[in-house]
């Protein structure tokens, strides 16, 4: 039939290839509808039927292909849809074409909000222009795709990362037609990047660091540790921190570490390591244990830092701080300390100690004559001898200029064997003291007053201990120097009865103070003033002499507030005098204490008084006592000179009793020398006190300044002053000292 009939052979090679061509494109189809139409008009049944037949199985086929294509195009959308990454068609200018829901997930915008965007406007500022130059070098034909990370920005805002690979789709033409974008989320991988590198940033610290297993092998360590150690890390990978052990410490160090470790699974202290070169050196040490899933240790993490140069800082500290510069002693607060230790450890063991409070005879007046590198050089050569004169474990320390304290422990449990000890050892300081020190090719002598206080741990504070040696000490300043004494029970007493007295002083001033004013004349007895005397008007006591209370005021500083009061007063009363004729010629004398004339702003105060009293300076008087000057003498001498500058005048008080060199009294702006009272009280001429009364007066004479005599009380002492050409007196013989108008009535008397 095929032979005979062209169709069938027509239609059959159309079907063969035809079909074949169809699966391959869509343009097959007009062809064979082309042909068809014209096999039609042949007019043979049996072709027409065939290609009926033909065509039927065309169209069967054709739906077959149709079928196909909306198969393949269903699965390439759900394979566009649910791809694991995120899948984008880009037009040339960058708009987002299609984009499937991964991307929309990852970016965080809806479909249709992505698709009112271009990819420019969620790349992250800082990467489109290189994302922008892979575009366009594919858009130029320079390469086919491009592959790169980078950064999208959320619509939240947010930064992730993602991995970027484009593939351009040309049209027939050749022209860019769209970009397939495949987009990966990478921002996990990144971070966990990221947090490697931190780790391994925060690895290579200052802080030296060492990783190690379970069994303490060491994996890792880094630079710091080379650098403390000075162990290369292929010197010690492998080994054990033990390595680095400096023996220092017991085995019980290590095991107590070993157990906080695995109960706290960290530990951290100091601990003394030992370096490559052999130097041992002080760390602080952190260790803490790495757990695994099961929450077994897999690794420790220790990390270090070499604290000696902190160390020795500290210690620098500890030592300007605990420790006198000059004489490396312990200092006072080092010293009050020990001396609690001590009282403390005398209690538990019911043992005796002693405290020895030490203070050196004239240093001040030794500092003063001489540089102040001598009185160094004797301060330091002192406390060596009093350490090498104790036991190791006794406690030598300076409290203050040149106070020395000496601690000793373990004295005999009986009291009288301790005091002999004690009285011993104290002699033996003494003695230590006392040999002559040689500095700059000349010996000095010094000597020490010491007061001695024996504890035995009962109730004894700190404070009370210290002040019961002070006050023996004190007791033999007082006595003649160089000796030591014992703290008994009536110095007790009197400490105790000082104490409230302080404290009844203190709410007496002033208005319980009353000032009592002794006559001072001329050696023919006409009156020149008076000297003002201060005492205490005590409600129950009655009237308190100022030898009994003066000391007290000195000591505790109330003498300032006092030495003001009576300053002041005296200015007014010369100011009330100023408006008397008859007494407006008479001076007063006021007693100045060396504590008040020390103050900073003494010179100021009196100006000040002059200043509100209006009244003229030569009026007023003050009377200083030697002792002042064996303080600072220079200081002394400027505020000598700055009080004559303001017209004072200024006298010196119990002359004859102190040590006063000569050489002073020339430098000094003295108007008047105050022979001491013991000279006067018994006097006869031929005797001692009467030559020294002479000499005195000429001595007076001689250095141009007047002479006043205290303390006479008999005609005869009277008499030798007038003939020795005495200037002034005062004394019970003229008049005893007595309140104001006791005073002015005997004044009208004598007028
Ligand atoms: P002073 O300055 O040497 O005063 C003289 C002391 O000798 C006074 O003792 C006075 O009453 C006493 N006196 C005067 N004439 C005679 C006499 O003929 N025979 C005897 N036996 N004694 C005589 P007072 O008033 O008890 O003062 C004692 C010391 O107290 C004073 O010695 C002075 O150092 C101090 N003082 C007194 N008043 C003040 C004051 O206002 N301020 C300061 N800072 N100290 C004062
Ligand atoms: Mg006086
Ligand atoms: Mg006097």
């Amino acid at each position: 039939m095929l032979r005979h009939n062209p169709a069938v052979g027509i239609t059959l090679i159309y079907l063969a290839f035809g079909s074949l061509w169809i699966l391959l494109s869509d343009g097959a189809l007009a062809l064979i509808a082309r042909d068809a139409a014209q096999l039609a008009t042949w007019q043979n049944y049996k072709g027409i039927a065939f290609i009926l037949v033909t065509a039927l199985l065309l169209f069967s086929l054709l739906q077959l292909r149709q079928r196909q294509l909306q198969r393949s195009e269903t699965r390439f959308l759900a394979t566009f849809e649910q791809a694991a990454v995120g899948i984008a068609l880009v037009a040339p200018d960058g708009r987002w074409l299609k984009v499937n829901r991964r991307l929309c997930a990852l970016v965080g915008y809806s479909e249709a909000e992505l698709l009112q965007l271009s990819f420019q406007d969620i790349t992250y500022h800082k990467e489109l222009d290189a994302d922008l130059e892979l575009v366009n070098q594919m858009l130029k034909g320079e390469r086919d795709s491009y592959s790169l990370e980078k950064r999208y920005r959320r619509k939240d805002g947010q930064l992730i990362w993602i991995n970027l690979t484009v593939a351009l789709v040309r049209d027939q033409q050749g022209q860019p037609d769209y970009f397939i974008s495949v987009v990966e989320d990478i921002n996990q991988q990144k971070q966990a990047e990221l947090e490697l590198r931190i780790a391994a940033t925060a690895f290579e610290t200052r802080q030296a660091m060492i990783i190690t297993d379970a069994e303490q092998s060491i994996l890792r360590v880094n630079q710091a540790f080379s650098q403390t150690t000075g162990y290369r890390p292929d010197e010690v990978i492998g080994q054990t921190p033990a390595l680095l052990k400096s023996g220092r410490h017991e085995t019980e160090f290590y095991q107590r570490m070993w157990q906080e470790l695995s109960r706290d699974r960290q530990w951290q202290g100091e601990i003394w390591n030992r370096r490559k070169n052999g130097e041992i050196y002080p760390e602080w040490l952190h260790i803490s244990a790495v757990l695994d899933e099961q929450g077994q240790v897999c690794n420790y993490i220790g990390a270090f830092e070499d604290i000696s140069q902190h160390k020795q800082a500290e210690a620098k500290i500890h030592s300007l701080s605990y420790f006198d510069v000059l004489t490396k002693l312990p200092n006072r607060r080092l010293f009050m300390d020990r001396l609690q230790q001590a009282l403390l450890s005398s209690k538990r063991l019911d043992q005796l100690g002693a405290v020895f409070f030490i203070d050196l005879d004239g240093f001040s007046a030794l500092n003063d004559t001489q540089s102040h590198d001598v009185g160094d050089r004797v301060l330091i050569e002192i406390a060596q001898r009093l350490v090498r004169s104790v036991h190791g474990d006794d406690t030598v320390a300076r409290l203050g200029s040149d106070e020395f304290v000496v601690v000793v422990e373990n004295l005999h449990q009986n009291m009288d064997s301790a005091l002999v000890q004690a009285k011993e050892l104290g002699e033996r300081l003494l003695a230590a003291i006392r040999q002559p020190i040689p500095i700059n090719g000349g010996e000095f002598v010094i000597t020490a007053s010491m007061g001695v206080s024996l504890f035995d741990g009962g109730s004894d504070s700190v404070a009370d201990l210290l002040k019961r040696a002070d006050a023996s000490m004190l007791q033999v300043k007082g006595t003649g120097r160089d000796r030591l004494h014992f703290f008994d029970h009536s110095m007790q007493q009197a400490l105790e009865q000082r104490v409230s007295l302080e404290a009844l002083l203190r709410k007496a001033i002033p208005e319980q103070l009353v000032l009592h004013y002794q006559l001072q004349a001329d050696i023919q007895g006409r009156p020149l003033g008076a000297e003002v005397l201060v005492r205490w008007q005590d409600p129950q006591q009655g009237l308190i002499s100022p030898a009994a209370f003066i000391p007290l005021a000195e000591q505790s500083g109330l003498i300032l507030p006092m030495g003001q009061w009576i300053l002041r007063s005296a200015c007014r009363q010369l100011q009330q005098w100023q408006g008397q004729a008859a007494r407006r010629q008479l001076s007063l004398a006021v007693n100045v204490s060396p504590k008040q004339f020390q103050q900073a702003d003494f010179v100021d105060q009196v100006a000040a008084a002059l200043d509100e009293f209006g009244i003229p300076p030569q009026l007023l008087k003050l009377e200083i006592t030697e002792s002042l000057l064996l303080d600072d003498l220079d200081s002394v001498m400027a505020k000598m000179d700055r009080i004559k500058a303001l017209g004072l005048r200024l006298s010196l008080d119990d002359f004859g009793t102190g040590f006063s060199s000569l050489s002073y009294l020339q430098r000094l702006p003295f108007d008047q020398l105050k022979i001491d009272q013991s000279f006067l009280r018994s006097l006869h001429p031929g005797d001692k006190d009467a030559a020294i009364v002479r000499t005195i007066i000429s001595l007076g004479k001689n250095l141009d300044m007047e002479v006043i005599a205290e303390g006479v009380e008999t005609q005869t002492a009277l008499d030798f002053l007038a003939e020795q050409g005495c200037n002034s007196y005062q004394g019970y013989l003229l008049a005893r000292p007595m309140p104001l108008e006791a005073l002015e009535q005997l004044l009208t008397a004598r007028a």
